[in-house]
Parts: C-alpha cells; structure tokens; sequence
C-alpha cells in the first residue's frame, strides 16, 4: 500500500511495516459512552474532507493530503491514505500514514458538537514503522456527517502533527427483518413475513396500562425506563396504550376505523392489515392518565416524551410535518423502539425514520 507515499526528507527505501491499530478499531473507537449496537448503521463513503491547511508536499502523493509541520529539527507527517485497502472484515478501514512514527502517540479524534473529542489513542513503538491503520467501522452516528482527524505528538525528532480533516458520511440501511429494531414497516412495506409474530413479548413493568400491552423486550425494558424518568419529570403518570397488535387484530381495528371514517379517512391514522408498526412489537401507544391517548399531543408528558424519547432509543414514529413522508397525521403518542444511535440520528437531524433510511 502507499507506493505512492514518501515521507518528506525519508528517500531511503522505507520499512513499511502495517500496524493493525487494534486499539483504534470497532467498539473503541464508537467511545467509552456508547454500547455496541445491533442497529446496523451503515458508513456508505469515505471521502477525504476538507483539503489540508496548507499546500500539500509535493514528497506527498496526491491521494494523502496531510499536513506538514516544521519545527524541532525535522519534517512530520501525518495523513490520511485514501487508497487504502479495505476488507470484507473491516470495510471502513483506512490507512493512516505517519511519519517518523517510531515513539509517537497517535490520537484518533472526532468532531461532536464544534469540539474534537479523542476516542482513541494509540502509541507507535513499532521500529521502522511509517504506517498505521484505524478502522472507522463504528462512529458516533449522530449527524449525516461525521469528521475526523488524526494528531500525531512531538518526539526529539519530530514536530507534533494534525492530519487534514477526513469526513465520513453515514446512511442507515433498513431492513425487512422485523426481529431487528431497524426494521421498516410503512404503507408500501408490509410485515414479512405476513402474519408475523415476535418470538417473544413481555409486559413491561412499572408503568401503567391500558389492557394487555407487550412489547419484545428491548422495547419494553426501554419504555420502562422512559416512562420512570418522564413521571419524575413531569410529576404526571405515562400510561401504555397499546402494543404488540397481531395482524388479525390490526384487521378488526381497521375495518373499525373505516366504518366509522371511510376508508381514506382511516388510512390517515391507522395502518392496515399486516403494515402496522404494533406487529413487530417494537412500538408502542402512550398517554398521559386520565387522557385519551388521541389528546396526549400537548400534555406535559408529550411535551416530555418529544423531546427526550430518543434518549432510550425511541422515536416519535409520525411526528407533525412529516405527514407527507410517512402517510400518517401526527401522532404524538405511537413511540417506535429503533436503538439508541438511531433515536439519536433522528432526534438531532430533525428527519423521519424514512429520511434517515434514505426512502423518503
Ligand atoms: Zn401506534
């Protein structure tokens, strides 16, 4: 790899010894506040970001813009290597180039919230070696765009040195498997396959509830939480509504609804058979006590749960303004189980989950 790479003032023919930067890879480099996630998000490019501070050495190859220090006596180099290999095991790898990296300590860093966070440090002790590599497969993916940089340290011999800022765009893949809570069920995306039930339900515990409501249990351990914290916010009880909905039942709802609406009227609030959300059991219906689930939108509690529902991984599925992505008039209290990261995703970016799926 980086046949194309000279370190500036380093002619000689290099060791180039690959440093597999276990220390920087999967799980770590997510940070020590994420867990692993099951959801699935997905990195569909690597691209360099914005070009390098100063005029790129031309000792440097045209595919690893870094930026070159001087000072201490010698020339350092640190940069991205935007050739870099990538395996079936570590699609997102990069390379990252240093030079001299004999003694130095190599910080990953990444850009959250106009500050540059370290998630991961690692020291070169390796004799001889000019590269190293970081695998970005797990990011914090809380925007559309994440950045990233690399700093390199003074040693006697060399300066301490910045990388140019790589940025890294992430998509979420939805999947049609409705065990997984990135699943994506809308009105063109029935339930596969039809008829589904989830292996397993539990009731959650502690919140109130109105009839037999079941969720499968990351959902429910979620919403037990959310509903704790929301009461001791809001000094208001949030009430379950509704859960798991078998296809059958979701029929019988329906042809409710449109008896009472006409079939357009009820496509507007409810889903039809087999594309329902509640059949997954990743979604659930609250509402504040004492009020009808259809008027939550505007109690404290909703107020509440709009606002912080991502913090436990869910989303407000059909939120106000997104009617015409999603189908659906607003509804404030059908709260849908997507995982943290996602919640996150969604949350901060304002989109819908079909935005966030890229579908919209
Ligand atoms: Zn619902």
């Amino acid at each position: 790899m980086n046949s194309r790479f000279v370190p500036p003032r380093r002619s000689s023919r290099l060791a180039r010894t690959v440093l597999v930067a276990t220390a920087l890879a999967a799980g770590t480099v997510a940070g020590t506040a994420s867990s692993p996630d099951p959801t699935g998000g997905t990195t569909s490019t690597l691209a360099d970001g914005a070009p390098a501070a100063q005029p790129t050495p031309t000792a440097a190859s045209r595919s690893t813009r870094g930026r070159e220090d001087s000072g201490a006596g010698t020339t350092s180099f640190v940069g991205w290597d935007t050739d870099a290999r990538r395996t079936a095991d570590q699609p997102s790898a990069d390379g990252v180039l240093v030079a001299p990296a004999q003694g130095r300590r190599l910080a990953l860093q990444q850009r959250v919230d106009g500050e540059w966070l370290t998630r991961s440090t690692l020291t070169l002790d390796h004799g001889g070696a000019d590269v190293a590599r970081v695998a970005l497969t797990r990011h914090w993916r809380h925007a559309p765009t994440t950045r990233w940089r690399l700093q390199a340290s003074a040693t006697a011999t060399a300066a301490a040195a910045t990388s140019a800022v790589k940025e890294v765009t992430v998509t979420w893949e939805a999947t049609d498997d409705p065990t997984l809570p990135t699943v994506l069920v809308t009105k063109d995306r029935p339930v596969r396959p039809a008829g589904y039930e989830p292996e397993r339900l539990v009731r959650p515990e502690g919140p109130g509830q109105a009839g037999d409501v079941r969720l499968v249990p990351a959902a429910a351990r979620a919403i037990e939480r959310l509903a704790a914290d929301a009461a001791a916010a809001t000094g208001r009880e949030l009430v379950l509504v509704s859960g798991f909905r078998s296809a059958d039942y979701q029929e019988e709802l329906f042809g409710r609804y449109a008896a009472q609406h006409g079939t357009s009227g009820a496509d507007r609030f409810s889903a039809r058979s087999g594309h329902s959300e509640h059949q997954t059991g990743w979604a659930v219906d609250v509402t504040e006590a004492g009020v009808d689930f259809t008027r939550f939108g505007g109690t404290p509690s909703s107020d509440w749960v709009a606002a912080n529902a991502w913090r436990y991984g869910y989303v407000v599925r059909y939120p106000a303004g997104g009617e015409e992505i999603t189908g659906y008039d607003a509804e404030p209290w059908h709260l849908r189980y997507v995982g943290e990261d996602l919640a996150t995703y969604v949350h901060r970016t304002g989109t819908t989950l079909e935005e966030a799926f890229g579908v919209a």
